[in-house]
């Protein structure tokens, strides 16, 4: 293993669902729903291998019908205009889009400012591209019980080296909803210190509570110089197709393009066909998604105050986090390991996903896009810890 990736080991993920199938733990680690999405998208993928469409080499930057169905997602949700010819790539799934987009715009010694903490894949990919990684933490407000963005502390974090600010709403794994207040700050800085912003929106859908998405594209100076991504694995519930996409501004695509060529060259065919008719499904499947993860989310939240935790509740995402200190415990990653043999449930380490040594010590992550019955057995078994 090069120096570049010598920190990073096997992901937590592959890690924490190993411990799952070995202990037969209910796995409440990776981030995954165990109900699969629409029948009738299943069908339309289906659909689409049977007729032949995309069964061999789709052309590179996606299938029209797709990179179509996503600019019109972008302009009926957000009033954002992009054109499907050249402000749209199609990705092996949000990951690949967020490798190609580092793998394009950094520069070697480049530094790149992310919230921590961070989805894993964010600091490899960093790494990869030759870049240094500037976290600024999330931190717990106790009163709203919310991740919080310290703004002074974003802006301390931009030097001359910096590059891009790598942003990620709704927040995995805090669950925070970055504010407009919040994002207009994000957004005056990088016009102000010139720079580009990478934003993961994979779960611009799975918001609770009339908290609403805002893509940092449309506030002002920001569509030309953002890369916004996302995937089909979350808002459809189809993890396994690894059918992801970014909009940005032409010389941007056509970068993110250049990396991604080598990377995979194209993405899988059939499912491009059966995510298109995916993002035009009507407005009543993203209610129902939305209710009924608010309807677990509660679930999850409750049963873990119950046992003992303190709830971070989250406002977005399918993940909640919780502090273990409430149970007389300390390291959420000895806790997590011992977990499934003590109780038969599996759980996340935050500590994982910060830099700064000792952070995020004391946290969990859950994830509620389980059925309600698994969600209860979840919390039951916990309660008896
Ligand atoms: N970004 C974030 C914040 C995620 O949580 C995930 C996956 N869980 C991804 C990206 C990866 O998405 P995909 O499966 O589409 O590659
Ligand atoms: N994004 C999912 C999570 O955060 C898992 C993705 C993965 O396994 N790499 O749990």
């Amino acid at each position: 293993l090069n120096r570049r990736l010598a920190e990073f080991g096997t992901t937590i993920f592959a890690e924490m669902s190993a411990l799952a199938t070995a202990t037969g733990a209910i796995n409440l680690g990776q981030g995954f729903p165990d109900t699969d999405g629409p029948e009738e998208i299943r069908e339309a993928a289906v659909r689409a291998l049977r007729e032949g469409r995309g069964n061999q080499y789709p052309p590179g930057p996606g299938v029209p019908e797709l990179r179509t169905a996503v600019t019109d997602h972008q302009r009926h949700r957000y009033d954002l205009a992009y054109d499907p010819d050249t402000e749209v790539l199609v990705t092996a799934g949000a990951t690949e889009a967020v490798a190609a987009a580092m793998l394009a715009l950094v520069e070697p010694g480049d530094e790149v400012v992310a919230l921590e903490p961070y989805y894993d894949s964010y600091a490899a990919c960093v790494a990869m591209a030759g870049g240094t990684r500037v976290p600024v933490t999330l931190r717990p407000d106790a009163a709203s019980g919310r991740f919080v963005l310290d703004l002074d502390e974003l802006r301390a974090a931009v030097t001359d080296r910096t590059r891009l600010i790598l942003l990620n709403t709704p927040h995995n794994p805090t669950g925070t909803v970055l504010t407009r207040e919040e994002l207009a700050a994000v957004a005056a800085l990088a016009v102000e210190r010139d720079l580009l912003v990478v934003t993961d929106e994979v779960y611009e859908h799975l918001v609770f509570d009339g908290a609403e998405h805002l893509p940092i594209a449309a506030f002002p100076g920001m569509r030309e110089r953002t890369v916004t991504i996302s995937s089909a694995g979350k808002t459809f519930a189809f993890t396994g197709w690894k059918v992801g996409w970014l909009t940005a501004p032409p010389e941007l695509t056509a970068a993110v393009r250049t990396a991604k060529q080598y990377l995979t060259y194209v993405a899988s065919g059939p499912f491009q066909y059966a995510v298109a008719e995916a993002l035009r499904l009507p407005q009543s499947y993203f209610d129902t998604l939305r209710a009924d993860l608010e309807g677990k989310r509660d679930l999850l939240a409750d049963g873990l105050a119950a046992a003992g935790f303190r709830v971070y509740r989250p406002a977005g995402t399918y993940f909640v986090t919780a502090d273990i200190s409430g149970l007389g415990e300390k390291d959420g990653v000895a806790f997590c390991r011992a977990l499934p043999e003590r109780c038969g449930v599996v759980a996340i380490p935050n500590a994982v996903f910060y830099d700064h040594p000792g952070a995020g010590r004391s946290l969990i992550r859950f994830a509620f896009c389980k059925k309600e019955a698994v969600l209860r057995e979840a919390a039951d078994r916990l309660a008896r810890l």
